[in-house]
């Protein structure tokens, strides 16, 4: 399979080439290009796969080109180590919980994918004797935790972590800072744009690339985004074992929109979900796009749900493209939903007090969104993108709850904060990368 750009001025590459480089020349994004339609036979049994057996088929149609049937199996399997239950909230919606991974996040799958998948593109080089990769990450939240678990301890791969100071939990802190190994967090003195803006910065730099081998393992890269379009499939396969796939709609709190681009790449495969809500807090740049064709990037503000404080969306570039760059046809598959703090945390209490179910803030954007926004006779879906935990402080002052820390999260906050404290200029961020 080869990889085009959005931008439409790189060369076309190959899987190693797309997966190593993350963005093209051009700045632009990679896209597969073919997506293949999975045969009608696959949506007729899929309910009696398993999640990996299904996540196996899904891949094979981006991966198996390039990737043996047995090495593509073995990063599948190894990749979904853990369940993504669907789980009954209501009559009529339901929650697809994302958080029974290492890290407590969606993220973990496509991480976790990402870090196996490059692994194997590295080792015919590594047998040349290729010096190390470095992995560069920029995170509100939730990504440099599970990039970093999926790659911890991999050999022949180093991982910078940069993440907005004083802008991340102090659960969210502990899961990249403390790792130590090949793992070292960056802490910026800036908003979580201005760390992607050195990551992107870092990859277009001429001298600093012949000078050590960057990649990137932001939602951007084909190896993190296309592994998510896994759990929409098994989603599917879950709902039609009850009876309930005529007419789903599926709700994905969104950031950087790179889940949700996953997600309408599964329908571009014959995944049979009617249509998709984007649900996104007070960083409402796609809400705006949807009502009115105009798509204007914005400074991003600080949410509760912050892994969705996100003020010019990366992935948007695909979904322009994957709709032929037309605003009607995304508007037919797509609509949207903006909330405030006050509305998720009234969302929280009102779903806890109301069903029993407890939410975490971003999860609680997709759930209102298909509160207000299903019609009669349709069957709903969020995604449950995180484990409330991770959000301990934040949830348990809103529900005057006091939720319990599961034991793998526990495990990281015992551990001891290292990291290196970094200003936003580029050229500080780039002196420190040519000295290692
Ligand atoms: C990253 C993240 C999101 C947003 O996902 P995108 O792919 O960036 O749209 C939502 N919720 C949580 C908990 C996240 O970590």
């Amino acid at each position: 399979m080869k990889y085009y750009s959005t931008n439409g001025k790189a060369p076309l590459a190959t899987l190693q080439k797309a997966v190593v480089k993350g963005l093209a020349e051009d700045k632009g994004l990679y896209m597969p290009q073919s997506i293949k339609p999975l045969p009608q036979s696959f949506f007729g049994k899929i309910q009696d796969l398993s999640f990996q057996e299904i996540a196996y088929q899904v891949a094979d149609c981006f991966f198996g080109e390039d990737v043996e049937a047995e090495a593509l199996r073995k990063i599948v399997y190894d990749t979904l180590s853990f369940d993504v239950p669907l789980v009954k909230v209501t009559d009529n919606i339901f929650s697809l919980e994302l958080f029974h991974g290492p890290t407590l996040a969606f993220k973990d799958v496509g991480a976790r994918f990402m870090a196996r998948l490059l692994q194997w593109t590295l080792s015919p080089l590594s047998l040349k004797g290729e010096s190390q990769v470095n992995v560069l990450v920029a995170t509100s939240g939730d990504t440099g935790s599970a990039v970093a678990n999926g790659f911890l301890g991999v050999e022949g791969i180093h991982v910078y972590v940069l993440y907005p100071k004083g802008k991340v939990s102090p659960i969210q802190e502990c899961q990249f800072t403390t790792l130590g190994q090949n793992i070292t967090a960056i802490e910026v003195d800036g908003v979580f744009d201005d760390c992607q803006a050195l990551v992107k910065s870092a990859f277009m730099d001429k001298e600093l690339n012949e000078h050590i081998r960057l990649t990137s393992a932001n939602s951007i890269n084909v190896a993190r985004f296309l592994p998510q379009s896994f759990y929409y499939f098994y989603a599917y396969a879950q709902l039609k074992k009850l009876g309930l796939a005529d007419n789903v709609v599926c709700c994905v709190p969104s950031g950087n929109f790179g889940n949700i681009c996953s997600a309408l790449f599964g329908k571009r495969m014959g995944l049979p979900i009617n249509r998709f809500i984007a649900a996104n807090n007070e960083n409402d740049v796609f809400f705006y796009y949807l009502q009115t064709g105009s798509y204007f990037p914005k400074r991003s503000v600080q949410t509760i749900a912050n892994a969705m404080d996100v003020g010019d969306p990366s992935n948007f570039a695909r979904i322009y493209d994957l709709y032929g760059r037309s605003y009607e046809a995304i508007c037919s598959d797509i609509s949207g939903a903006s909330y405030s703090d006050e509305q998720i945390a009234h969302t929280m209490r009102e779903c806890l007090a109301e069903t029993g179910y407890q939410l975490d803030p971003h999860g609680a954007c997709g759930y209102r969104a298909l509160q207000e926004g299903l019609r009669e006779g349709e069957i709903g879906f969020f995604l449950e993108t995180a484990h409330p935990a991770k959000f301990k402080q934040v949830v348990d002052e809103i529900c005057g709850t006091e939720i319990e820390i599961p034991a793998r999260l526990q495990a990281f906050m015992k551990g001891e904060k290292q990291s290196v404290s970094m200003s936003k200029n580029f050229a500080d961020f780039k002196a420190y990368l040519m000295s290692r």
